[in-house]
This record gives C-alpha cells, sequence and structure tokens, in this order.
C-alpha cells in the first residue's frame, strides 16, 4: 500500500492507513483483512532489509544455518492488545523469523 501522493509506504493505524511522510489518509475498510497483513509483512520486509547496519544485534540460534546471531526489530503492533511481536533477521544466511 503505497501513499498516491507521494509514493510512501502507508502503515495501518487504527482503521487507516497512514503516509507518515505526508500525513495522507486512507480508510481500511475499503480493503480487505489480507490486503492489510501484506502491507505489515511488506513494512517488516522493507525495514529489516533497508536498515540492517543500524539494527540491533542478539545472539539466537537460526533455525536454517544454526548461525548463533541475528539481527532484530520489535514490530509495531497494529491493535494495541496485540502482543509485541520480534523479528529477526539471521546476520549470515538472511533467514527471517517472528517471536511472538
Ligand atoms: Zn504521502
Ligand atoms: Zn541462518
Amino acid at each position: 500500500m503505497f501513499c498516491p501522493e507521494c509514493k510512501s509506504l502507508m502503515f495501518p493505524d487504527e482503521g487507516y492507513f497512514v503516509c507518515r511522510k505526508c500525513d495522507y489518509k486512507k480508510k481500511i475498510e475499503d480493503y480487505k483483512a489480507s490486503t492489510i497483513q501484506e502491507a505489515a509483512d511488506e513494512r517488516e520486509t522493507l525495514v529489516i532489509e533497508g536498515d540492517l547496519d543500524t539494527l540491533p544485534k542478539t545472539k539466537i540460534e537460526c533455525s536454517k544455518c544454526k548461525h548463533n546471531e541475528a539481527y532484530w526489530i520489535i514490530r509495531q503492533t497494529r491493535a494495541a492488545d496485540e502482543p509485541e511481536t520480534r523479528i529477526y533477521r539471521c546476520t549470515k544466511c538472511g533467514h527471517t523469523w517472528r517471536e511472538f
């Protein structure tokens, strides 16, 4: 979901897709839940691939290659009653996974 005004990625926020750059808003009702999830996933991928050097690292085992270090971010939740989700990305093989 991209902002029609400035082409920035928009984020779901309290019933709206919101552009953080120019404050453009669009009601989420117009979209199906799967579209919202897609936007959230897209955002995770962007966040985690865009700023690898600035991301914190932690000691955790990658389930894919058994490497013991991964970048991680906390995904901001869409609803207040949802728990935080941590997203890890293996520093070696790039495998990405979530922890709830
Ligand atoms: Zn915008
Ligand atoms: Zn790995």
